[in-house]
């Protein structure tokens, strides 16, 4: 259901510049028209013996046919290697190909010009940005279904399987194994990087499974040093606020909270706001905030006993509001109302609204 495949064909192309791209121009095609090519006959172009919308799987010693493929969706499986996708993936994996071969096999296969690309910019600091996150989806799998943060949401209650299904392909969510990835997307579309976390059933995070960030992932966990490749040696990270993709909404109310998840929930439970989450207690800052100009923007700071997070998200929003020259609100419900007992438990808007 949470497909974050699908969820990317949307996006604008990531073209690996400069730094980060030394050495591996991408070519300019259309990825949705290649990902939209048919899938049956990419397979049969690969030498695939398809009946019935399956076939005996390459990647295993298959006697009966355990290689699926769903017309509705143009996408492929193999129930047994548990690996699948579009049509790219499938040259991927058949042809043993980088993912810039597999494009330009099935470019040439189908008679597909390179094209310039569309956008009328490009990033200003590639080196900053992950390319090619299809590549990531492929080799580390982050493309998958159900993760154990949103079944932990579903049925702790806190959301409906709508709303989860909703908020997923909102804020782009992904699953790595068992963890989502709460990617960082730019106003622009653009990957900046990714936190995978690990949660318990009772919707708690893991505290046996740290998270990780999706560039540590993708340096240490891809192929023959892939991702390292990828990233590009000068790749440095840049964050930005989750959920800043949801600009293109023209929201003109945007809350900030710390925690992603919280984000998430607010979304669904509070929609008056475009809701979009720092990642941390020291992560704010001015400048994470000012792509929210011209914006109604309210930031709701976890609270604790001395009042210390409220503060400084106070200082933050004091100096932001200098920069962009427009008032930015800090709310102050949990420090009037939040209990004792609450406050040293350093509980969250989330956490007050659902008890
Ligand atoms: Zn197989």
């Amino acid at each position: 259901m949470f497909n974050l495949q699908f969820a990317l064909s949307g996006w604008p192309m990531l073209l690996p510049l400069g730094e980060a791209g030394r050495g591996f121009q991408f070519p300019m095609y259309d990825l949705q028209q290649l990902n939209s090519l048919p899938i049956e006959d990419v397979a049969r172009r690969l030498g695939l013996q398809v009946a019935r919308h399956t076939c005996r799987c390459f990647m295993h010693d298959d006697h009966h046919p355990s290689l699926f493929f769903s017309v509705a969706k143009n996408r492929w499986r193999c129930f047994v290697c548990d690996v699948g996708g579009g049509p790219i993936d499938l040259v991927m994996h058949r042809q043993q190909l980088t993912f810039r071969d597999a494009c330009h096999w099935l470019a040439d296969s189908y008679g597909i010009v390179e094209r310039p690309s569309s956008r009328s910019s490009v990033p200003q600091s590639p080196s900053t940005y992950i390319p090619q996150l299809s590549i990531v989806n492929s080799q580390l799998s982050i493309a998958k279904g159900q993760n154990s943060f949103t079944t932990a949401l579903v049925t702790t209650g806190m959301l409906t399987q709508e709303q989860m299904t909703h908020a997923a392909a909102r804020y782009r969510l992904g699953s790595h194994e068992d963890a989502v990835v709460f990617l960082q997307i730019d106003a622009d579309g653009f990957v900046r990087e990714g936190k995978v976390m690990y949660y318990m059933p009772d919707g708690h995070r893991s505290h046996e499974r740290k998270p990780v960030s999706l560039s540590w992932l993708m340096k240490n966990k891809m192929k023959d040093g892939e991702g390292k490749a990828l990233l590009g040696k000068e790749w440095t990270a840049s964050h930005c606020l989750f959920g800043l993709h949801l600009l293109s909404e023209q929201p003109q109310t945007v809350a900030v909270v710390e925690s992603e998840k919280t984000a998430v929930v607010c979304s669904e439970l509070l929609p008056e706001a475009v809701w979009m989450a720092s990642g941390g207690l020291s992560a704010l800052n001015a400048e994470l905030l000012k792509p929210l100009q011209g914006r109604r923007i309210l930031l709701f700071p976890d609270t604790d006993l001395d009042g210390t997070t409220f503060r400084r998200w106070s200082a933050i929003a004091e100096e932001a509001s200098t920069a962009m020259h427009q008032p930015i609100m800090v709310s102050n419900l949990l420090e009037c109302h939040a209990s004792h007992e609450q406050k040293q438990q350093k509980i969250d808007i989330l956490d007050f609204i659902g008890d």
